[in-house]
């Protein structure tokens, strides 16, 4: 484990996992939860322009703009940061000092996030399926590309048919990335979002695929999925590169968005 990320595991008691996730970290993520959010942290990027990215989902809330407009006192930790909002799931991306930041710093701005979110952002039900009018209980959490989720053995199946029927919707609409995509708030985003399903899918050639598809989809639909993004990258091949925090974002709402 990362001396950073082994700290913030240390201090916040959120398990390790080797895994990529939606950060494509090779450092592995920490993922739980916290608060009875879901919290899911890693380190990305190298050297000087290293972040630590949060993807924290909750149950719901009422007033989107305000929950994101209510982050913006964040922005100044240590030089500046991201929040990227959709549906349930928020995303920060934490700029790393060169110096001065540790597992403590960070737990704690994650929990001062964490409070500020509380205003406006109900907690999962801890036990429960987080599944839409699903009351089933749930022991532990499920990660799905990373991303941590209370969801029962029904509603994984369920989701993954809409995941696959967003796939399909996005694939069979090659000129318009917003509507065969899940975004409706611009072309930066939408380019972001199929750099991402890119990067995701298409990085690794050591094997590390079906480790991500295990991690993904314990169903089986992934394989073909990745297949017909593969066919489908000529569409998207022009599309510039992102910034980190716009392609963990987009990433992140690839799978939890649904
Ligand atoms: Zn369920």
């Amino acid at each position: 484990m990362a001396p950073l990320i082994k700290e913030i595991s240390e201090q916040t008691g959120l398990p390790w996992f080797n895994n990529p996730g939606p950060f494509k970290s090779t450092k592995g993520l920490l993922s739980g939860v916290r608060d009875g959010y879901l919290v899911s942290i890693g380190v990305v990027g190298q050297g000087m322009k290293e972040c630590i990215c949060a993807v924290i989902r909750f149950r719901r809330t009422a007033d989107e703009k305000a929950l994101l407009a209510s982050m913006d006192r964040f922005k100044s930790f240590t030089g500046g940061g991201n929040f990227q909002l959709q549906g349930q799931t928020l995303v920060c991306t934490l700029p790393k000092p060169i110096q001065g930041t540790n597992g403590q710093k960070i737990t704690e701005k994650l929990d001062q996030i964490l409070r500020e979110l509380a205003l406006r952002a109900q907690p999962f039900d801890p036990g429960k399926c987080e599944g839409e009018g699903c009351r089933n209980e749930v022991s532990e959490i499920t990660l799905i590309n990373g991303n941590a989720n209370f969801i029962c053995g029904g509603c994984k199946i369920r989701i993954a048919g809409k995941q696959e029927e967003k796939r399909r919707r996005y694939l069979t609409t090659p000129s318009n990335y917003l509507k065969g995509f899940l975004f409706g708030t611009g072309g930066a985003l939408a380019a972001g979002a199929a750099s991402a399903v890119l990067s995701y899918w298409m990085t690794d050639d050591k094997g590390m695929m079906s480790v991500k598809l295990a991690c993904i989809l314990p169903f089986g639909i992934a394989m073909a999925a990745a297949f017909m993004v593969k066919k489908g990258i000529g569409k998207i091949s022009r599309v510039s590169p992102s910034s980190p925090h716009s392609w963990v974002f987009c990433s992140a709402m690839f799978f939890t968005t649904v």
